[in-house]
């Protein structure tokens, strides 16, 4: 039983003596250093709120008491913030927290340097990878802040952007945006919101440049106010973006702004984990005890949720370090040439502790800047500040809300507008409907665009109120880089959708956004239709080239002598001249010179003669001489038909070429559109030259489609117009016709205002039609059935002609003759020699002489056509 009591006592003690070498490690109270700013209210509860949050957890410091040394500063006052804290280390402390501006900061960070003793930072550096000696920074780098708002950026795809910003130091802090402008395409611009200024003033400035895109990086009190100035001059519309550096704009009241459509989007880097656990302490600490706060205040700067981080960051770190060693914790004065001890020790355990906290995962890489954090992506909606995403150093950014809701909230929003649409009278485009003076409002328009327009409200349920453009102009830049027409309406936010004829060019894609094209096209030229031409009294002749027709005479005449030649060559065709003495010595040719000629132009005329050759010779000429015939005879027949059945007209143009080469037809288009501008902006050479002419003769621009068409039809003037208009056009006016192909290619889309939510909705909309076959119906409707469109176009020269056939056409039959008829002589030579050899056997002599004997004594006297036959081997040859 004794050694039992012993054995409990020794258990006792050993728990005991465990309990106070743990708790003997430290002090029973840690002071921890504050230097905050002495308005700052909420900061100072944060870190109350901190400390006793430390005291209450039995987990962390258990029997120990963390202790807040508060110490309140003016924001810029150097000397005070040394002189409070020489006195927080004077009453040992284990480090310092803040203070939150940043001269005090870095001299606290001096301090704290020298005496090696931890100084968590709560403002982010400017200057980025300074040595931090004994100093951590809870707030994130600039340089990863401002790679989370170029991010953000790229995702919304700003092409152009103002930054608006108050201290010279902010540009150093959005480096990254900067660096954005590397492929030169991005044009940013720079606003310096200077004390006193106005914001109204600048806001303007700023909406005169035609900018819809800000960034504003201006101090978080000021956002509210800049807002409504903003507002009271229309720089807060749907069209109009924002996106705000503060991480502090979830405290800013923005009900006012929520029905506005404006895009606003910043980042928070509170944690919304921790909505919950924020209600429970979000007290005012007023005479010494907590109350509760408004609801409206339920916001959490960004300040006080690092406070609170930095003085649970502390506790822990210490946890773990007094669990090893023993922490003495002494008086420390500023001129001591002594450090703390433990300082390092301390600040190497802060560095590697990680943990969850109200601004989200807290960790450190080995310099003291923060890692590894996230921050929230906020965008204002009608419901207030919404969370739609998160930034993390890993991944970026991460959308949580779907593209269908934000597709819904848009179209939602569409359906309760009355959108404003400027258009421009142009038919079949739109037309005012006659007679128009009884008319109002959108009744006194229609046509294909009215009916487009009418079909996309239904589908997208947004109502509508067209008016005409004010200038009469598509839109076009002048040398000063202004818009007009349509496009100008458009950046002034005096409309909401320009529809019309208006073509989407690069140019225009700068100042305001497209939606996918309605209608595809090209430039072409309008022209009046040429004459016919009056029916030529030879124009038999034209099937076939003079080249031919000249080959085929000699040919003729080349064929007839060779049949004679031969005929009286070959001995087969010498017959007895009495058929009913066949030993009669009179022999006869049948091919005298004129029947030889009679030959051939009988079978080229497909007639025939009663001539028939015998001779093997003869009859290979004859194969041949038909087979060319047959071939060119039908050859042109085929052309001719042709010919007679196309009614050739003649055009004094026939292609742009033909244009830029003349200079008595005058050409020209819209003066204000971008028919005008492919010529002026256009690389080639023609098309320069074009240019260059229509520029030196302005008159030759015109106000309207209209004038251009009227000038047409006056004559010797062709129009650069649009293919679709041409359509229209030509198929009302049979006077007029399109000449030649496009010029180019693009198409008609509807545009709206830089950064419009509507654009989406509409392009989807536009595209639901097109698979529909709507927009194919609308122009049928519009171009052929509903007044008029009747005129068919005959094919007129320059487009489908009949040519005359030419020696490339009938070359190879002219070959195959010339082989023929060289074959006919080699097969007449061979029947000669065989004969000759025979008769010549017991005479001894030479074929040659034979030859030339015997062509003598036959004798090619022309209309020769019997002689007497000589030898005996001729008549044998012949039997
Ligand atoms: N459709 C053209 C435009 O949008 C008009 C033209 O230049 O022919 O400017």
């Amino acid at each position: 039983m004794a050694s039992f009591c012993n054995t409990t006592i020794y258990i006792q003690v050993g728990v005991m003596c465990v309990l106070f070498s743990f708790a003997s490690n430290l002090p029973s109270v840690v002071n921890l250093g504050g230097l905050l700013n002495d308005d700052d209210k909420e900061v100072e509860n944060a870190f109350q709120h901190g400390v006793d949050e430390i005291n209450e957890d039995s987990s962390i410091l258990p029997t120990k008491q963390l202790s807040m040394r508060l110490s309140k500063l003016k924001p810029q006052d150097t000397f005070h913030t040394f002189q409070a804290a020489c006195q927080q280390l004077s009453s040992g402390i284990i480090g310092f927290i803040g203070p939150t501006t940043l001269p005090s900061s870095s001299l606290i960070q001096s301090v704290s340097t020298s005496i090696e003793i931890p100084h968590v930072r709560l403002q982010s550096d400017y200057i980025a990878n300074v040595p931090n000696g004994f100093s951590l920074n809870l707030h994130p780098s600039s340089e990863l802040l401002s790679k989370a708002f170029r991010d953000i950026l790229d995702t919304r795809g700003w092409m152009s952007y103002t930054i608006v910003y108050e201290s010279n130091e902010a540009l150093i802090k959005l480096k990254k945006l900067l660096e954005r402008d590397t492929n030169k395409s991005v044009k940013i611009s720079f606003r310096q919101l200077k004390p006193g200024m106005s914001y109204k003033k600048l806001a303007k400035d700023i909406g005169k440049q035609g900018e819809a895109n800000i960034v504003l990086d201006i101090s978080t009190w000021k956002i509210k106010e800049f807002f409504k100035q903003a507002q009271d001059i229309g720089m807060m519309t749907e069209y109009h973006s924002y996106l705000v550096t503060s991480l502090d704009l979830h405290t800013v009241d923005l009900r006012e702004f929520q029905r506005g459509r404006t895009n606003i989007t910043a980042f928070r880097l509170v944690s919304s984990d921790h909505e919950k656990e924020r209600q429970g302490w979000e007290w005012a600490y007023e005479g010494g005890q907590y109350k509760k706060v408004s609801q409206q205040k339920k916001t959490l700067k960004t300040k006080a949720a690092l406070v609170h981080d930095a003085v649970k960051m502390f506790a822990l770190s210490l946890h773990n370090m007094s669990s090893d060693i023993t922490v003495r914790i002494q008086s420390i004065f500023c001129d001591s040439p002594e450090p703390w001890t433990h300082g390092n020790h301390l600040l190497n355990i802060m560095k590697e502790t990680k943990f969850k906290g109200l601004t989200g995962f807290v960790e450190f890489d080995q310099n003291g800047t923060r890692t590894n954090f996230s921050l929230d992506i906020l965008e204002l909606k009608e419901e207030g500040l919404r969370k739609v995403g998160t930034w993390n150093t890993q991944f970026g950014i991460q959308f949580s809300t779907k593209y269908e809701k934000l597709v819904g909230d848009v179209l939602r929003q569409l359906r309760n507008r009355t959108l404003e649409v400027v258009t421009i009278i142009n038919p079949p485009y739109m037309m005012m409907k006659e007679p128009a003076e009884q008319l109002t409002g959108n009744d006194q328009f229609e046509g294909y665009c009215l009916d487009l327009l009418e079909e996309l409200s239904k589908r997208l349920g947004f109502k509508y109120k067209i008016h005409q453009v004010r200038d009469g102009s598509h839109g076009s830049k002048n040398e000063h880089d202004e818009w007009n027409g349509m496009i100008r309406e458009l950046i002034n936010k005096e409309a909401d959708l320009a529809l019309a004829d208006l073509t989407i060019t690069y140019e225009r894609e700068e100042a305001v956004d497209f939606t996918m094209p309605f209608m595809n096209l090209g430039i072409s030229i309008l022209f009046r239709t040429p004459t016919k031409n009056v029916p030529k009294l030879f124009s038999f002749l034209s099937p076939l080239s003079l080249e031919v027709w000249m080959y085929m005479a000699t040919t003729y005449l080349g064929v007839s002598l060779l049949f004679f030649l031969l005929a009286r060559l070959t001995p087969y065709e010498w017959v007895p001249s009495n058929s009913c003495n066949p030993d009669s010595n009179v022999l006869e040719n049948q091919f005298s010179l004129s029947n030889s000629f009679w030959f051939t132009i009988g079978s080229l005329m497909q007639q025939g003669t009663e001539i028939a050759p015998k001779a093997i010779s003869t009859r290979v000429v004859a194969i041949m001489w038909w087979f060319f015939t047959l071939i060119m005879i039908s050859s042109y027949t085929a052309n001719l038909a042709a010919f007679l059945t196309v009614q050739r007209m003649e055009s004094p143009i026939e292609s742009a070429n033909d244009l830029a080469k003349q200079s008595s037809i005058q050409y020209g288009c819209l003066k204000f559109g971008s028919t005008k501008a492919f010529f002026k902006e256009s690389n080639i050479e023609s098309y320069k030259t074009m240019w260059r002419v229509m520029q030196s003769q302005p008159t030759v621009f015109t106000e309207s489609n209209l004038e251009g068409v009227e000038r047409v039809l006056r004559g010797n003037y062709a129009y650069l117009m649009e293919s679709a208009s041409i359509e229209y056009i030509t198929a009302r006016n049979c006077e007029l016709e399109q000449i030649d192909g496009l010029l180019d290619s693009k198409g008609y889309g509807i545009a709206t205002p830089k950064g419009s939510p509507y654009r989406t909705p509409i392009s989807n909309a536009i595209l639901e039609l097109q698979e529909d076959g709507i927009l194919y119906l609308l122009k049928e409707k519009w171009w052929f059935r509903k007044y008029g469109g009747h005129c068919k176009h005959e094919e007129t020269s320059h487009s489908a002609s009949t040519n005359e056939l030419g020696l490339a056409n009938v070359g190879g039959v002219f070959v195959v003759l010339l082989t023929g008829l060289g074959l006919a002589c080699m097969i007449s030579m061979i029947e000669f020699i065989l004969k000759t050899r025979r008769s010549s056997r017991n005479e001894r002599d030479s074929v040659l002489l034979d030859f030339q004997r015997k062509a003598r004594r036959i004798g090619f006297r022309c209309g020769l056509t019997s002689h007497r036959a000589e030898t005996s081997s001729w008549k044998q040859s012949r039997d």
